[in-house]
């Protein structure tokens, strides 16, 4: 997302809106401002916080979540078509449009127009993972959790996900079930040291994407999405563990002594 935001700044900073085209309504989660208030205002620049990607206007901003299956096409010039997967078109001078659409049957990206000084879904959010508050947590907080489900919660860290936090375990070489309370002081601290560099390299990764933008990633993961592939480590077959809306990804070798642990999915089929 980082990498996303980097590519949409340098595509709009300084130009204006010319236009926004609401395609899926319930989308749009504030009622005020409109979405014709923004018409005519300039980009100041696209950030990112959490997984929100955030475009700063001469007043307030606009916010973006693109939740799991959405995606941004970079339009030159901008349409005017208006697909069943559309959620939203914004139009700059240029011309360049933002077409924002969804794959897949969950409808979940959304977006806000916030005034200034309002932060709407951003003060439910966690700091981010390379921020000193969140360093001293990994190092200092007697939270029980599992790491994979800290690693996960928003209101934790902000901006990591499902596929980092199999990344980072994995160089840690902890066990997805570990909680963070378990854990010495070395361990902390080469969890601190794996966290920082899976996302950094995954950052590296994304600013060589050229062409559009997607929000699937998934090539670069060291073991995320990856079983029953070898271990880029050791070359044991990696695992899984499979729940309600994900999968966590882990080489028994690596991170459990050899444990192979239990897959749901494993054992229906057993069943
Ligand atoms: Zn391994």
């Amino acid at each position: 997302m980082q990498a996303l935001a980097e590519r949409l700044d340098d595509l709009i900073a300084g130009k204006s809106i010319t236009g926004v085209q609401p395609i899926q309504f319930s989308a749009l989660k504030t009622f005020d401002p409109p979405p014709e208030a923004i018409v005519g205002h300039t980009v100041k620049r696209v950030g990112r916080r959490g997984k929100f990607l955030s475009v700063e206007l001469e007043e307030g901003r606009i916010l973006t979540h693109l939740s799991q299956g959405g995606r941004i096409d970079v339009e030159k010039p901008s349409k005017a078509t208006r697909p069943k997967n559309g959620v939203v078109r914004f139009s700059f001078d240029g011309p360049v449009g933002l077409f924002i659409k969804e794959f897949g049957t969950e409808r979940k990206a959304g977006w806000w127009i916030l005034k200034s000084g309002v932060n709407g879904p951003l003060d439910k959010l966690g700091p981010e993972a390379n921020s000193d508050a969140f360093a001293g947590f990994i190092m200092e907080s007697p939270d029980r959790r599992r790491i994979h489900t800290l690693l996960r919660d928003q209101r934790t860290v902000a901006g990591v996900g499902r596929g980092y936090s199999d990344d980072i375990l994995h160089r840690a070489r902890l066990s997805p079930y570990t909680a963070l309370a378990a854990l010495t002081e070395e361990e902390r601290q080469s969890l601190l040291t794996a966290i920082n560099a899976v996302l950094d390299e995954g950052l590296q990764a994304e600013r060589k994407r050229k062409g559009g933008l997607p929000t699937k990633l998934g090539d670069h993961w060291i073991v995320h999405g990856r079983n029953g592939q070898p271990c880029p480590r050791c070359g044991e077959e990696l695992r899984r563990v499979s729940y309600e809306s994900h999968e966590v990804a882990y080489c028994p070798a690596c991170q459990t002594d050899g444990k192979i642990l239990a897959d749901r999915r494993m054992s229906r089929l057993l069943r």
